[in-house]
């Protein structure tokens, strides 16, 4: 017996396999045999629906040309809006405060154009020194636009151990010269959650603006924006949401800031109707898609709509409560299994702080992977020393779980590793 009531034979993964709610949607995603993908975290799979929503795209071009802007299965001038209010209910948002569009870069800079408005001595911009590179690198370009110094005015809360960050020094890093807080929801590399409400709440009492990167809770946690008052959000969809590499991001606006004009402006960011007028002065939509710059990318936008039906027809509670169970499932084994080798679970352990993959450590990390990938194991490999497990909910099997921990347990004893660099690929 392991803890949490799970049991570590074969038969009991199977059992669990059995009595899952979700099994039904296992045989839609393109699983390669004798294979494991635990990656679904860093790229969803390729599901049927999202073949079929992108080829009927294709064949919207194929046959309607121009005229697929309005006609057709999938009519392009309206499918950002279709899709962001569907991503709404898997963010807690009205279907107009989410639009799809950019990439999670792109709307950042989006959203920190129009929301950063350094005044008096409110000029800094507040983060963290655990988050994912290319949100820094942007905030580090947005203040030198404004004509301010990265070194002195982008603060970024330091974790007390190099895993999690801890809401109470974030609380304390809120001083009176802080313009704006761009935090992420789960954290990259740990899978830590941040308690969204209390620090949405702790900002706006000290007047600031706060945003967060959804990139690893979209799909996988459920949110609750809107009720939270959080000011805005940005994610990809390519993670969780299984939208194909590449595909477009998505952002979110709380409706108390329409009417706000973009910092990014462009004529796809106009009223729909108002559109083709054609006039230099650009009228806003009155939602969301004011935040959208040009023209959308319709086909990689296609595949989303496929793949969100599933997440949509599932429920993400559904869909959470299974990503909790199967990734506590992997968590246990690997204590039970794995005892002794050196191994360290670098993930929260309360289902409350804890997203949607096992941030496992271990000195020989980047090895270790390798052996994962010459047995059929599919993980990522985040530098110095993280593997990350993702056990997906809509497609990982508790079979494959376990397997997953038999195969490390192999490659520890045998010391299988050891044939291998212990150095990152060039994608990791
Ligand atoms: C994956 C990821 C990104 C990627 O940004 P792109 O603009 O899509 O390349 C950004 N932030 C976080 C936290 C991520 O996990």
């Amino acid at each position: 017996m392991l803890s949490n009531g799970f049991q570590h034979t074969l038969d009991y993964a199977k059992q669990m396999d059995k009595e899952d709610t979700l099994r039904c949607y296992r045989e839609e995603f393109y699983l390669k045999p004798n294979s494991i993908y635990m990656d679904g975290n860093s790229l969803g799979l390729l599901s049927k629906r999202a073949e079929r929503t992108l080829l009927e795209s294709l064949e919207d071009w194929k046959e309607h040309g121009i005229d697929g802007w309005t006609q057709g299965n999938h009519p392009w001038f309206f499918m950002a809006e279709k899709l962001g209010a569907k991503i709404a209910q898997l963010v807690g948002a009205s279907p107009e405060e989410v639009i799809v569009t950019g990439s999670t870069t792109v709307n950042l800079h989006q959203l920190v154009a129009t929301f950063y408005k350094p005044e008096g001595m409110r000029t800094k911009i507040l983060a963290d020194e655990l988050t994912f590179p290319t949100d820094i690198y942007a905030l580090q370009s947005q203040l030198r636009t404004h004509g301010y110094d990265p070194e002195t005015d982008l603060i970024r809360v330091k974790s007390r151990d190099g895993r999690f960050l801890e809401e109470d020094d974030i609380i304390e890093a809120m001083t009176d010269d802080i313009a704006i807080i761009v935090l992420p929801t789960v954290l990259y590399r740990s899978g830590q959650i941040l308690d969204m409400k209390r620090l949405t709440d702790e900002a706006h009492k000290r007047g600031i603006v706060i945003g967060f990167d959804g990139c690893h809770s979209i799909g996988a946690i459920p949110h609750s924006f809107s009720e939270w008052g959080v000011d805005f959000a940005y994610w990809c969809n390519y993670k969780h949401l299984n939208g194909g590499p590449g595909g477009v991001g998505g952002l979110y606006v709380n409706r108390k800031h329409f009417g706000t004009m973009p910092g990014l402006a462009g004529w796809f960011g106009s009223k729909k109707d108002k559109q083709f007028d054609m006039e230099h002065i650009l009228t806003p939509a009155e939602s969301a898609g004011a935040y959208q710059i040009g023209t959308p990318h319709v086909l990689s936008c296609a595949p989303l709509i496929g793949s969100l039906e599933m997440f949509i027809e599932a429920g993400i509670e559904k869909i959470r409560e299974k990503s909790l169970k199967i990734n506590q499932y992997l968590i246990d084994l690997i204590e039970h299994e794995l005892k002794d080798m050196g191994f360290f679970i670098g993930t929260p352990r309360e289902d409350v702080r804890r997203g949607g993959h096992v941030s496992l450590e271990h000195k020989e990390a980047a090895r270790i992977c390798k052996a994962l990938k010459e047995n059929g194991v599919i993980p990522d490999f985040r530098a110095p020393n993280i593997i990350r497990l993702a056990p997906v909910a809509l497609y990982t099997s508790y079979a494959e779980i376990w397997e997953v921990v038999q195969i490390l347990k192999k490659i520890m004893t045998e010391k299988q590793y050891e044939k291998f660099k212990n150095e990152r690929e060039v994608v990791a």
